[in-house]
């Protein structure tokens, strides 16, 4: 689950981590009582979006009066932004954040991920911050620096020091004293939210001596939101792809990718493996879509519907190995999906396990129209002639 920047922040400013005060605004008539809260001028009007780069795409606008304040606000609510990371439609700005503006004197990089080579979190530091950091990792690897946080041992001041004491030009020994601190909250939070992104870039110095995190990423692993009722709160569907919404309603695995053959599988790694197989066939999955080893028959029949509602599915692959979910209750959920919505695209069937004549059985006396396949490559060729 991906948070926006103000709700980040708030986070930020509890546990520790300083960032420049703001107001969220919501409606243009927000927002001269907004700027009435936030110092300035200058003030930087910052569109609340799940993407970044926003800076580069008009996203982030300095203003020098209210009045700039106003128009900025007024130039971003309702419209779409289109940065890097959107895709060239771009996303809605159906929010904005006014913050008052920081006098930058140096920016650097500050981020915390999971390193799954070694089963801890490492904190990727870089005095090249402000930049795109994959750019500095291909240009200048070298300023990149990292260290693990042990869940054993948490960390340990001295790991601090030796990435504050890498710095070529070195701090002032109150700012050092503070990026310290806000490293070790860093590491503090990440852990205790069950992140598995938190970002800074930039965090800056300012020219009297703060250190300020000006921009704010944090990620939220969505299997952990079970213990965090007060994060879950904090999702923002707007921001995703509706049938992903939809399909999180019925405890579907569903991701939206580029293709046009539907896929319908029970269980992540076989779910992966059909996708492979569509691939060495030649065709493209339009998604990835995991009902679970133990779906139900609704869950099935939802299943359907959320592949046939993407317009750009031309055939269907279910591949479904019967064990906790039986092969007769997925073909009922066929049936009853066929009942609602017309299925539009050729199907084709790939059924084993347990129950599994009983479920082709069925499936052959439903009148509806599909291609049997005996065994998971002859499904991929069988689905990908049909879109050739
Ligand atoms: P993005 O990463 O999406 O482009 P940022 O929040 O990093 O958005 O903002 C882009 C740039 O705008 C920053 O690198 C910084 O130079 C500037 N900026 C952002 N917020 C402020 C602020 N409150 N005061 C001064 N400059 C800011
Ligand atoms: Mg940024």
């Amino acid at each position: 689950m991906k948070l926006h920047e103000y709700q980040a922040k708030e986070i930020f400013r509890k546990s520790g981590i300083p960032t420049p005060n703001g107001e969220l605004v919501t409606e243009v008539d927000q927002t001269t009582k907004a700027i009435q809260n936030v110092k300035g001028p200058p003030w930087v009007v910052k569109a609340q979006v799940h993407a970044g780069g926003r800076g580069k795409g008009g996203g982030v606008q300095l203003a020098h009066s209210p009045d700039q304040v106003v128009s900025s606000v007024q130039s971003m609510l309702g419209k779409p932004l289109v940065t890097k990371q959107t895709g060239p439609g771009g996303v809605i700005m159906h929010q904005v954040l006014i913050e008052e503006g920081i006098d930058i004197d140096r920016e650097f990089y500050l981020s915390m991920i999971i390193d799954r080579a070694v089963a801890m979190p490492a904190m990727i530091f870089s005095q090249a911050g402000g930049m795109e950091i994959e750019e500095v990792a291909s240009r200048s690897p070298e300023l990149i620096l990292k260290e693990h946080a042990d869940p054993a041992t948490g960390w340990m001041p001295y790991q601090g020091r030796k990435l504050v004491y890498k710095l070529d030009s070195p701090l002032s020994p109150e700012a050092s004293r503070a990026l310290m601190a806000i490293m070790a909250n860093v590491v503090k939070l990440f852990m205790s939210h069950d992140c598995s992104l938190l970002e800074i870039n930039p965090l800056v110095t300012t020219m009297d001596g703060k250190v300020v995190a000006l921009d704010a990423k944090l990620n939220i692993d969505d299997n952990s939101l079970y213990r965090h009722k007060e994060l879950h709160a904090l999702d923002d569907p707007r921001e995703k792809e509706p049938l992903e919404v939809e399909a999180e309603k019925y405890d579907i695995n569903y991701i939206r990718l580029d293709g046009n053959i539907g896929a319908m599988v029970n269980g992540a790694g076989l779910a992966m493996a059909t996708m492979d197989v569509i691939k060495l066939a030649g065709a493209e999955p339009a998604n990835f879509l995991d009902v679970g080893g133990g779906a139900s028959q609704e869950m099935v029949t939802k299943g359907i519907e959320i592949i046939l509602k993407d317009p750009r599915v031309k055939a269907i692959l279910i591949n479904i190995f019967g064990g906790i979910l039986r092969c007769d209750v997925l073909a009922r959920g066929l049936l009853e999906a066929a009942k609602h919505t017309e299925i539009r695209a050729p199907l084709i069937v790939r059924l084993e396990g347990t129950n599994v004549e009983e479920g082709r059985e069925i499936l052959r006396n439903s009148g509806l129209k599909f291609l049997v396949a005996k065994d998971l490559a002859e499904a991929a060729e069988l689905v990908a002639k049909q879109v050739s």
